[in-house]
Order: C-alpha cells, then structure tokens, then sequence
C-alpha cells in the first residue's frame, strides 16, 4: 500500500470518529463519550497531516505550537464558567475563522498560481467570522453592550460592502490589473479588510435573545472558511471537518431559530433588541406579592402535581443539585414532579439539559416545550427557579418587545407560579416580565441555592 493511501485511510477513520462524535454529542448521556471520540479523530488527522508523504514540516515549529496551544485550552477548560461557554465558543469560532484565513493567505503569498477565487472565499468568510465572533463575545460579556446597535442606511452599507467583496472576489480585474500578479494581490488585501468590516457591520445590528443563533451560525462560517481552505491545500480531512462543522452550525442554527419562532433573516436583519424597543411591561406599574420559603412551602404542601422551570439564574447559582434534593423530597410526601426545559433557557443549547444531568435528575422527568406545554393547566404549582424571558407571556401578544413570538413556557396556565429570583431585573432580552404582576404569581426572592436549601429545610418539616 503506497504512503498517501495510508494517510487517507486515517483520514477516512478520523471523518468517521467525527459524525459518530457528533451523533452522540445529541444526547447528554453519550456527549462525553462523543467528545472523545471527536477528539481522538482530530489526533487521528493531525497525525496523518504530519506523516503526510512528500511534505517537509518545521517540527520544532509545529510543537511550540502544539505546545502553547494545549496550554491555553487546558486553562480555558477547567477555569470557564459553564455559563461563560458562549463567549468561549465564540472565541473558538473567530480564532477558527482566522486560523483559515492563515492557512490560505500563506498558501497564496507563496504559490501565485493558487485558484483566487477559492483563496478569496477561505479568507473573505475567515475574515467575517473573526471580527463578528469577536463582537459577538464582546456582547456577551458585557464589553460592548449587548442590545442591538442600529443607525441609518446600516443595511445599505453592509450590502455595498458585500457586493464589493463578491465583485472583487469574482471579477478583481475590473478593479485592478489582473494580468499581474501584484493586481491580484491589491485586490486580496482589499478583501480581507472589507471581509474584516463586514463581520463587523453584520454583528454589532444583532441583540438581545438572538445571539446564541448568531454565534451558532458564525460556527458554521467558520466551518465553511476550513472547508475552503481544506479544498486550496487538497487536505481531506480539513474538508470533511469544516463541512461538517458548516452542515451542524447550519442545522442547530436552524433549531435556534424554530425554538425562537423566528426566520434567520429576521435575526439577521430584523435588529430585535434595539434600544428603542421595550416590553409589554416596562415602565407599568405591576402588583407583585413577595412570599417567603415558608409561604412557599406551604403552597408545595397543598399541591399534587409541580412543574420545576430552570432557567439561567439556576445556573448562575449552581443550584441544581439542590433543586433536584427539593424534588425528591416532594416526590417522596406523593407529589408529581417534572422539569420545564425550553430550548433556549440558560446561555447555551442544551444548557439546561447539560445542568440537571449532572445533579442526576432522570431524563423521564425532563420535558421539553411541546411536551410540558398541555401540562401546565392541570398543574397545581409552577416552581420558577430563576427563568425569565423562556417564560415572560408578552412573546404571545406583544408585538413591541423583542421576544415576541418566541415560544414560552405556559407557566402561567398553572394555579400558582412560583417565581425564584433575587430582584426585579430584567432576563437577557432586557425586558420586564409582566408574568411577576399576574394574579396567581407569587414571588420568592432571593438567590437560587440559598431559597432552595431554606425550601428544603421547610419541606422536610412538612
Ligand atoms: P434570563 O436571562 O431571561 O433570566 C435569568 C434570570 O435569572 C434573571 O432575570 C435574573 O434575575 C435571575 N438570576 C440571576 N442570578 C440568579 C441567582 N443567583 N439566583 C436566582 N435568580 C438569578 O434566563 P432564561 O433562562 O429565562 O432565558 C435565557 C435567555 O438567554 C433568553 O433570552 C435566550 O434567548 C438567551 N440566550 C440563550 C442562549 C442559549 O443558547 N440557551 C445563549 C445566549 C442567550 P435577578 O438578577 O433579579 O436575580
């Protein structure tokens, strides 16, 4: 067997360790074991891409590389907050983007003859996903601000930018001298910078609830500039990842965008969460009743059947463990217990998901939206544990606030919701929940964890 069929054999197992890392990254139970496997297929391919026949690498290069590389992410998986994954993942899509648009801006500063057109489209998207994927994290964590940024002829610019690039792209000799290489080159450069500004302009419209869609689909970009890249240097294994990065990012983008009742082009283009905007509720007064645990208690006692909400407060306060303790104590006086998963609850899909399974809630007792929704009018309580736009009813009928039409829990279909937060502030869209001041909502402030080990106490008392 010659030495190039070997490297794409490996290269066929990593693509296979990939979709069957993917398949079981579906599923809380199997992700780690998707994870692993995952990784190991991407040691599979760099070590076929460093063995690769004919090629001569800069080894101690390469392993200073490896080497500072390994260092950063280590660091970065045991110190980031599960809450903070987002921004992380954002950063990973924009260093991804960048690392493309590398690869093929050396491929065609060292060999001219490189197809340009393939070259523009790695480091033309490459660009875009570095500078959008940066303004995304700048958004999310707190560095810029994360409603929407809009102002007059934003979107003609951003197509005159656009169809520049594509113009350049497809035809750079109607703007420079394309018999030379040197007008190839002005052109390319021309490309990156406008590629840099676009992702930009595309990012800095986007606010509110929308940015998990954004940084799902900025994950595709980058999928799609490796896949680019992968056809310039013939690397096999750089296009099977990047087009299955493309093809996933696309899909749960997709996902994102159904959960949020919401089509792409409006996240895109609609700028929801623009300043001007505001909820149903803001500014109104609202007749909002404080209980206390032992209140809430009490309520829990008379109830026969209670459906649990997390959302991102929750998680914030690491409080899964002894919600689940809360759970199982009232399961144990008699009582049905489920948990309200909606897709979008928390900062990152499947956050919830990923949050109870490791405080060992069972999956039969975790529902997601369509499921729980027809539960909630024979439910007795409605135990809210810091969600608030995932179920904030103004997404039903107010056509103003930047959530409209994102399907909700139907907490307030209950007979008593319960809402656990420390203070009236407002959830990530930036908007009052007009659910605080219903007639059958109560609330119970204060942190998560705290409250629910005060709950915990009461309840055992019962
Ligand atoms: P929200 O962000 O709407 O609300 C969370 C609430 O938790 C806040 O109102 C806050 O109120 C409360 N809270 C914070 N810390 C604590 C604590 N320690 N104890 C108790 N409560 C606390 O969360 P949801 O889960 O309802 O909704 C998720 C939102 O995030 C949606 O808008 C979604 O679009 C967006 N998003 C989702 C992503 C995803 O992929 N899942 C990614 C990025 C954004 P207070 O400060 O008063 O305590």
């Amino acid at each position: 067997m010659e030495a190039i069929q070997i490297t794409n054999i490996l290269y066929l197992i990593s693509a296979v360790a990939f979709i069957f890392g993917i398949k079981r990254l579906s599923h809380p139970k199997t992700a780690r074991s998707g994870n692993l496997l995952s990784s190991l297929g991407m040691l599979i391919a760099i070590i076929a891409t460093l063995t690769y026949p004919g090629k001569e690498f800069d080894f101690t290069l390469i392993l200073a590389g490896v080497g500072i590389g390994a260092v950063i992410g280590a660091i970065f998986a045991t110190r980031v907050q599960m809450t903070e994954m987002p921004q992380m993942v954002a950063i990973f899509n924009g260093l991804g983007g960048a690392a493309s648009a590398f690869v093929a801006s050396s491929e065609f500063l060292s060999s001219p003859n490189s197809p340009f057109i393939i070259v523009c489209l790695s480091v033309f998207i490459g660009s875009l996903t570095f500078t959008g994927s940066f303004v995304a994290f700048g958004k999310l964590q707190g560095f810029i601000s994360g409603r929407a940024v809009t102002f007059k002829g934003q979107q003609a610019i951003n197509a005159v930018i656009a169809l520049l690039s594509v113009s350049l792209i497809l035809a750079p000799g109607l703007f420079f001298d394309s018999s030379m290489y040197s007008g190839y080159l002005n052109a390319f450069f021309v490309i990156i910078v406008l590629a840099l500004i676009l992702g930009v302009g595309l990012t800095i419209p986007i606010g509110g609830a929308d940015m998990p869609v954004v940084i799902s689909l900025l994950n595709s970009y980058s999928g799609i500039a490796a896949a680019a890249t992968g056809f310039l240097i013939s690397n096999n294994a750089l296009i099977i990842s990047g087009s299955l990065v493309g093809a996933s990012g696309l899909i749960l983008t997709n996902i994102m965008c159904k959960g949020m009742n919401r089509s792409l082009a409006n996240v895109i283009f609609g700028a929801v969460g623009a300043e001007s905007e505001g909820g149903s509720s803001d500014g109104k007064e609202m007749n909002i009743k404080s209980y206390s645990t032992t209140e809430a208690a009490m309520i829990l006692d008379a109830a026969e059947k209670i459906i649990i909400v997390p959302g991102y407060g929750l998680a914030v306060a690491q409080a899964q463990h002894v919600a689940r303790e809360v759970a199982e104590s009232l399961e144990a006086m008699g009582k049905t217990v489920l948990y309200a998963i909606h897709p979008v609850a928390g900062r990152m899909p499947g956050h919830m998901n990923v949050l109870l399974a490791e405080a060992n809630v069972s999956y039969d007792v975790l529902k997601d939206l369509d499921e729980i929704n027809p539960e909630f009018e024979d439910c007795d309580v409605a135990l809210i544990l810091g969600a608030n736009d995932v179920v904030n009813p103004a997404a039903r009928h107010d056509q103003s606030s930047p959530i409209y039409g994102m399907p909700i829990l139907n907490v307030d279909k209950s007979r008593t919701v319960i809402i656990n937060k420390r203070s009236m502030n407002p959830g990530f869209a930036g908007v009052q929940n007009e659910l605080f001041g219903y007639d059958n909502s109560i609330m119970v402030f204060g942190d998560a964890k705290d409250m629910l080990n005060d709950l915990l106490k009461e309840v055992k008392e019962l």
